[in-house]
């Protein structure tokens, strides 16, 4: 309990003591800030001050520190109390010590984001190395039959009957590798009957707080501007959210390539009619060439020197599943659009 006109300390509980390690003793005569340090936020203090100046209640969470100096987030929460007459003479505080709840938020998003990261770069991995081995084997023996072929060809008198043999055996290992090609094209679609009505707006919101400590670090902002009356849609949540949060990736990586000024992602998601729900994805980017438009989709194209070229690949295999379609586009002024 703190005097209002002077915010001196009249009392403190055995558990204020405890938890800040200050006594009745130690309290500075005149700073009621003695809590705050390097890492409190000014805008809280701000509200904090405001709060005191207007005479009303205030409750925020606040980094304070321990006599010793070790931080602690904090609950505060201040009340004015009156005398008969209705003019302020105490104000009443309570504190309660959140460090716990504050770590284990932080762990959880930390969490959270390396899962994303490490599905990511595992099933793209796992999805080259597989389509590498399995398409080997086919090529290797497509190559040394055409040899073959061809030195049968130069003899003086070319054995047509072996040369169609081998053609047809070219054929069969090229039919092989197709049908590689679809297994892994399977792999990537999963199962349709997995499908579940979704919310779009949801999905998106969920990749936004899936990404935001990432944006954050890396000074984005993520814009979601969402149509209130979106119909729900059939489709598989985890594969369109790795969508969304692929074009997300893609946008945040193209504008950390530019630099100066803060970069900014747009969701945008519209109702085309009462079967097709539009998702846009527009960042502020360098943009996409317009000869690359189309190329940007092919397996393995990427300007990246650690990209694998997978990503809006596996993207357009994923939305064909679900019936719809993945497009790229010029912005009007800069940075690159995804429909
Ligand atoms: P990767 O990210 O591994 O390169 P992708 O298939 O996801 O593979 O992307 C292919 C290429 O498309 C990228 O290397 C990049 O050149 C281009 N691209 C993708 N998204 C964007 C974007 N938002 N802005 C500019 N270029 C992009």
């Amino acid at each position: 309990i703190v005097e209002a006109e002077s915010e001196q300390f009249v009392y403190m509980n055995p558990a204020f003591t405890e938890m800040t390690g200050y006594t009745m003793a130690d309290i500075p005569t005149q700073k009621l800030s003695f809590l705050q340090g390097p890492d409190t936020n000014p805008d809280t203090v701000a509200q904090l001050r405001a709060a005191l100046a207007e005479q009303v209640d205030f409750q925020g969470e606040i980094l304070n520190y321990r006599r010793d100096g070790t931080p602690f987030w904090s609950l505060m929460r201040i009340s004015p109390i009156k005398d008969s007459a209705g003019v302020v003479t105490h104000y009443a505080g309570i504190l309660s010590d959140i460090s716990w709840q504050k770590r284990s938020q932080e762990e959880r998003q930390a969490h959270h984001n390396q899962l994303a990261h490490v599905t990511r770069v595992a099933s793209m991995g796992e999805l080259t190395a597989a389509l590498a081995h399995e398409l080997n084997q086919p090529l290797t023996a497509i190559m040394s039959n055409a040899q073959a072929a061809l030195r049968f060809l130069d003899r003086e008198t070319p054995d047509v009957g072996e040369v169609r043999e081998i053609l047809q055996d070219i054929v069969a290992d090229d039919r092989r590798a197709g049908e590689t090609m679809r297994r892994i094209r399977r792999l990537v679609k999963r199962d349709v009957s997995q499908f579940r009505r979704l919310d779009v707006n949801r999905l998106v919101k969920e990749v936004q707080v899936l990404t935001r400590q990432d944006l954050v670090m890396k000074k984005l902002v993520f814009q979601a501007r969402l149509a209130p009356d979106l119909p729900a849609v059939q489709g598989d949540a985890v594969q369109l959210q790795q969508v969304i949060l692929n074009l997300v990736m893609n946008a945040s990586q193209a504008m950390q390539s530019i630099d100066g000024g803060e970069g900014c992602i747009t969701i945008t998601t519209r109702c085309l009619n009462e079967r097709t729900v539009e998702i846009t994805a527009s960042d502020s980017g360098p943009g996409i060439d317009d000869r690359m438009l189309e190329k940007i989709f092919e397996t393995f194209f990427t300007t990246k020197a650690n990209g694998l070229g997978m990503g809006l690949a596996i993207n357009r295999t994923l939305v064909e599943t679900h019936g719809g379609r993945l497009w790229a586009e010029i912005g009007p002024g800069q940075g690159a659009i995804f429909h």
